[in-house]
């Protein structure tokens, strides 16, 4: 059977795609680990007691303080 030069480029170019698709799953699964926690429907600030907004708790589902107590204990540093 003949290989033409196209084959032998589409076997690399596959080698390619395959390498980065392996690569791709890797991230994706990394991801996951993070995108998986479970967004919870609400949660009070630990520190001041008001309801963490939403937007912060799907953005950082692990949060226990809202963004002002957060921001002000990093200021205390
Ligand atoms: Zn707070």
């Amino acid at each position: 059977m003949k290989v033409s030069r196209m084959d032998d480029i589409d076997i690399l170019q596959n080698a390619a795609a395959l390498e980065d698709e392996a690569r791709l799953r890797k991230l994706r699964m990394l991801r996951k680990r993070e995108d998986h926690l479970p967004v919870p429907e609400s949660r009070e600030c630990e520190s001041c007691g008001d309801d963490i907004p939403k937007a912060r708790l799907e953005a950082r589902p692990a949060t226990t303080m809202c963004v002002d107590c957060q921001q002000e204990r990093e200021g205390r540093r």
